[in-house]
């Protein structure tokens, strides 16, 4: 070779190099933050920092009518979905839990007993992505780079990691119900790699019980709250209010005849919990080099603490305030943090929920309610068994109904005892036919997302659709989501860093095109089952 072309050569490697490197991110980063409704952005307004929410919003392309296009909109269908740009109809995650017909009982959204648990004394580690039945965007990311990308998912919880990273992640990390270390299963490896051996020696959950959780501001900076002490809330077993301080290392050691909550629920309840994961995803960064060279890699980090709070204290709490004034600070820090070890205008990053949450019914009183659920089913069962001499049904989850085929009966007089029971239970609105969307009386886009969650064969023969407002929870306190209604659907979706423009956008977008809008920054194949599109946030 001569020197010109040897000099010709390099130059054309350089300029690929260069190009390259401004094609597609270095790194993705997606957040999501579990439970968190749209107008959580604006509520606490006044008490956030610059640097977190207000620095996303401000830099970011915000979608303001940013919604799930399907029902039920529980945790595990909602990692799925944002990870995989399709909803469960696709994805085959149609709720954290579900009857299944073939196995004659309830089957968890990850739970796979083929797969053992990696991570010294871990029990909560059989684990796996073995029911999701489309790709990820981080499938793709490892299937288009020959498996050379960096990639993995953390969540306190399992569904919140394993979800996101799919079937060919570099490893999903979740924390142990016994240990509160981070775990794995053997789906992803064979041991923990040393920094998170050294990550979880340190300790930090236990140091995070002992510093128990206070207000971080004054009380009288929480006036977008209930006070403290409201009849709203769930308090923690063995404590006789939801009130600060709380006593985090007592309350997870107090046992009365038996009874009392885990040290990881209580972890998981508090802000320290959301702490613990971007200490964890700091860690690996450093440790995995992530967004370092030019093959982009990418981490799904989802915050579960948000939704343990919002389940027990509901989202008139000054501790579902405080929870998020403290995330927004850990945001500024770890956006710094990202932008200092990798830089932001190479890092993609965006930011979601899996599902929204009702107001709580009882605080809310008209119009809103508590459908009684277990009183439903088993109401219905004896109504229906007295009525054909043999129990139809199989199973009442999620609000759905799960037949058996009894030679004897028949179906469309079960069907006409169904509706007329159901029809005059309080709190449900119709009956939905699954699969026959005629019996969707419904305006289209709510018939739309029942239709877009229901799966031929997972989901139930039918859905009793509730009044908007009305959940199947606890009436003493807190809150839950699942429905198809605004307030489960309506969540943020923010793209920040990189090349991403400021926009405030105000076009219907659904959760499934983030994963394309990935894939198309990331210049590789959309996810298997994907229905999204492509947003131009640039
Ligand atoms: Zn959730």
């Amino acid at each position: 070779m001569s020197i010109k072309e040897l000099t010709f050569f390099f130059a054309f490697f350089l300029l690929f190099q260069a190009v390259y490197s401004q094609e597609t991110p270095r790194l993705v980063i997606g957040i999501t933050v579990d439970q968190m409704r749209y107008d959580y952005l604006y509520k606490y307004w006044n008490d956030l920092g610059e640097g977190g929410f207000k620095r996303l919003l401000g830099q970011g392309f915000v979608a303001h009518n940013g919604h799930f296009n399907y029902a039920p909109t529980y945790t595990g269908p909602g990692h799925a979905s944002i990870y995989t740009g399709t909803g469960p109809a696709h994805h085959g995650i149609i709720g954290n839990e579900w009857y299944s017909r073939k196995e004659k009982r309830k089957v968890y959204c990850v739970e796979d007993e083929s797969v053992r648990s990696v991570g010294e004394g871990a029990t909560s580690g059989q684990a796996s992505p073995k029911w999701l039945t489309a790709t990820t965007v981080i499938d793709q990311l490892e299937l288009g780079t020959n498996d050379q990308a960096k990639t993995m998912g953390v969540s306190i919880k399992d569904r919140g990691a394993i979800l996101p990273a799919g079937h060919h992640a570099d490893a999903a990390y979740w924390v142990d119900k016994a240990t509160l270390r981070f775990i794995s299963s053997s789906a992803y490896l064979d041991s923990l790699p040393d920094w998170v051996k050294a990550f979880n020696s340190m300790e930090l959950p236990q140091q995070y019980l002992a510093a128990g959780w206070q207000l971080r501001n004054s009380i009288e900076m929480y006036n977008e709250s209930q006070p403290d002490s409201s009849q709203f809330e769930l308090p923690f077993r063995n404590t006789d209010a939801a009130v600060f301080p709380y006593d985090l290392k007592k309350i997870s050691e107090t046992r009365a005849f038996g009874v009392g909550e885990t040290a990881y629920d209580v972890l998981a309840t508090s802000p320290q919990g959301n702490e613990l994961v971007v200490r964890f995803v700091e860690a690996a960064i450093e440790a995995e080099g992530f967004g370092q060279d030019n093959i982009p890699d990418m981490i799904a980090m989802s915050f579960s603490s948000t939704d343990y709070a919002g389940h027990r204290f509901g989202p008139h709490s000054v501790e579902v305030q405080d929870m998020y004034l403290r995330l927004d600070s850990l945001l500024s820090e770890f956006l710094s943090y990202v932008d200092s070890v990798v830089g932001l205008e190479q890092t993609l990053v965006f930011l979601t929920a899996d599902h929204g949450a009702a107001d709580v019914p009882a605080y809310v009183k008209e119009p809103a309610g508590y459908f009684k659920g277990k009183t439903f089913g088993g109401g219905l069962r004896s109504y229906l068994t007295h009525k054909f001499g043999v129990d139809p049904i199989e199973s009442v989850s999620n609000q759905q109904i799960y037949l058996t085929q009894v030679d004897s009966v028949d179906y469309e007089k079960v069907e006409y005892e169904i509706r007329r029971f159901a029809m005059r239970f309080s709190g449900v609105m119709n009956v939905v036919k699954l699969g026959d969307w005629s019996t969707c009386s419904s305006r289209e886009e709510v018939c739309t997302r029942l239709r877009n969650g229901y799966h031929p064969q997972l989901s139930g023969d039918f859905y009793i659709q509730l009044y908007p407002g009305w959940i199947d929870y606890n009436p003493n306190g807190g809150t839950t989501h699942g429905s198809p209604y605004a307030y489960d659907t309506h969540v943020p979706i923010i793209f920040f860093g990189w090349k991403v423009a400021p926009q405030q956008n105000y076009e219907r977008i659904y959760i499934e095109d983030i994963a394309p809008t990935i894939s198309d920054a990331l210049r590789i194949s959309l996810p298997s089952g994907c229905t999204g599109r492509a947003l131009d946030i640039y």
